[in-house]
């Protein structure tokens, strides 16, 4: 049993630090106070979830909700409530402030667990159907009768998924180490298992029942999703080949939605780049999968909208049909795919990410050849030993359709979650403008004039800041939107409205909307500038100066399939702009 009031001591004095080390050392503590039972449970609701993301579980409890019980339990009318949420912009809060002024008429307390708490959660995920909001009303209310108001005040932001603390994973893993093997070099061990496993509440189990050692043999498993490899970026061909040690492989790059496909003989499942399973947005995909006469594989692949009559490559905002639409059917005949294998992790029931590109490669043709269906092949490749060589391939890319080209090492591993040189993408914008595209999340917006009047005339973006789980601000955007994108953009980001700027965002800039960060848009600019105004990259050049982009542009992609915390990072952003200008680390 662990009492919630030892949890929300903790989570008190944590809310006090911004210290990435202080803030460590309150995870240490709270790891170390938490039963091994329970704790999977703690690091899920701290990440905002209750289960891994690949299990796709949510709680679906809307602010509305919350309101609602916060109403209910005080004397205060929902509309009261919801202006002072407006004041203070953070729910726990509201619900802490109102429930001090009651007075407490409840004379009996079942005391409030993190087991009771958890299970609560749990069984309100479960729930579906008709009446199912009064259900979960009514076990939201017997929970909160029984806390005291700062209980409430994180029941509330654990149900919402806004603790707001700024706890990286990372800070999660070196807790994890620190706690239960007093040492912050295991980390990297933890780090191993969670990209294989996707799963950090199981990661911290097996390692506070059974040791750093049961922790290094978690091994890839077939419908548990791997966490995906990620590539670098360089400017020309010719450093793409240097970084290489001077041959490489080349291959298309797609411009479609990267898929993890998980076979046996009896079934198939399909995982989005973030993790998600994805298997009913594409059933054609699974049904092409299901014809590798192959056993037990986790293969890579960039699945792609075509013309139906030319077969050629669509662009990919065609593929979010797929997201948006029910009918499913009618999506598959209007808006057909193919499927571009490019990796393979696991074949014939062992891991596959160890051995070298180049014979995964080998593997992969062979798996694929084992394929009836013609809507999967392997991705258009070539060895090159050149830079004429690399840029006639970039050049061919182009024409058929690529968005660019990712140069791969012959020799390396699959690196699963790491962002390496192992794999470096180009793309066709590098010759004129920057290196990249960017993407970025839709922080802010201001009301726009003449045409745009009752719409967003620009929108604030930003970059992620990995390491404090913040972002910053780095420009505003106007061009490139048509009224149809303008149209949607809005509707959908009044869902995520918010009276102030979220805790989470850095900005120095006044806008007419706040948005919580969710909605990631790609905008393509001509370079990047030092800027006082925006916050990405603060003094990180010049002193008093952040980095914005010039002539930033929307490119029309709306990446659904990307969360906040996949988008362009501030590192990132400070390490384009030195090789834009050549500046050597
Ligand atoms: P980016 O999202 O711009 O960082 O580029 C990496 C993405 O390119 C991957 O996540 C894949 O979705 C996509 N991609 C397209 N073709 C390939 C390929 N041949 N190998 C790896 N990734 C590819």
């Amino acid at each position: 049993m662990l009492d919630f009031s030892t949890i929300v001591n903790i989570l008190e004095q944590m809310e006090q630090t911004t210290s990435r080390i202080e803030l460590t050392n309150y995870l240490v503590t709270l790891f170390k106070n938490t039963p091994s039972e329970l704790i999977d449970k703690i690091i899920y609701l701290i990440q905002g979830k209750i289960r891994p993301d690949y299990e796709g579980i949510e709680m679906g409890i809307a602010e509305k909700m919350i309101i609602k019980i916060i109403s209910q339990i005080s004397d205060i009318s929902s509309s009261k409530a919801y202006q002072k949420y407006h004041e203070i912009g953070d729910l726990g809060s509201v619900a802490e402030t109102i429930l001090k002024n009651k007075i407490q008429t409840t004379l009996f307390h079942e005391k409030v667990t993190m087991e009771r708490i958890y299970l609560t959660f749990d069984k309100i995920s479960k729930i579906t159907g008709k009446g199912s909001q009064e259900i979960k009303l009514k076990l939201f209310a017997s929970l909160f009768n029984d806390s005291s108001p700062e209980e409430c005040k994180y029941i509330i932001r654990f149900a919402l998924g806004t603790l707001r603390l700024g706890i990286a994973e990372s800070t999660i893993m070196d807790a994890l180490a620190l706690a239960f093997t007093s040492d912050k070099k295991n980390r990297k061990i933890l780090e191993s298992a969670y990209n294989v496993s996707s799963d950090l509440g199981r990661v911290s189990k097996i390692l506070a029942n059974q040791g750093l050692k049961a922790v290094s043999a978690i091994k890839i498993e077939l419908f548990i999703p791997i966490r995906p490899m990620l590539a670098e970026r360089v400017r020309t061909a010719k450093d793409a080949l240097e970084k290489s040690a001077g041959k490489a492989a080349v291959e298309f790059k797609i411009d479609g939605e990267r898929v993890q496909i998980h076979k046996t003989d009896k079934k198939v499942q399909i995982f989005s780049r973030s993790l998600e399973n994805v298997t009913h947005y594409y059933p054609d995909v699974a049904e092409a999968s299901r014809t590798i006469n192959f056993k037990n594989i986790i293969i890579e692949a960039e699945v792609v909208a075509i013309n139906k009559n030319t077969e050629e490559f669509l662009p990919f905002q065609e593929l979010m049909h797929r997201r948006r639409k029910h009918d499913i059917k009618k999506i598959m005949e209007n808006y057909p795919v193919f499927v571009n294998v490019f990796d393979i992790l696991y074949a014939s029931g062992k891991d596959k990410t160890n051995l070298p590109y180049i014979e995964r490669r080998e593997l992969l043709k062979e798996v694929i050849t084992k394929s009836v269906d013609r809507r999967l092949s392997l991705i258009q490749q070539r060895i090159v030993g050149t830079v004429k060589e690399l840029e006639k391939f970039i050049a061919k890319a182009i024409e058929n359709g690529c968005e660019g080209v990712m140069v791969k090492q012959i020799n390396s591993a699959y690196r699963a979650g790491a962002r390496e040189f192992a794999w470096i993408k180009i793309k066709r914008e590098y010759r004129s403008e920057l290196a990249d595209t960017l993407d970025l999340v839709i922080i802010g917006g201001s009301y726009g004039r003449g045409r745009r009047v009752g719409k967003y005339g620009a929108l604030l973006l930003a970059v992620y800041d990995k390491k404090e789980n913040v972002f910053k601000s780095v420009c505003k955007v106007g061009s490139g939107f048509t009224d149809e994108v303008l149209e949607e953009l809005f509707k959908e980001l009044g869902k995520y409205m918010i009276p102030k700027k979220h805790p989470r965002v850095y900005s120095k800039l006044d806008m007419d909307s706040w948005f919580v960060p969710t909605i990631v848009i790609e905008i393509i600019a001509s370079e990047i500038t030092l800027s006082p105004e925006y916050d990405a990259g603060m003094n990180s050049i010049r002193e008093g100066f952040g980095l914005s982009l010039r002539f930033p542009k929307f490119t029309k992609k709306i990446r659904l399939d990307k969360n906040p915390q996949d988008i362009t990072e501030e590192t990132e952003l400070v390490e384009m702009y030195r090789k834009q200008r050549n500046i050597k680390l």
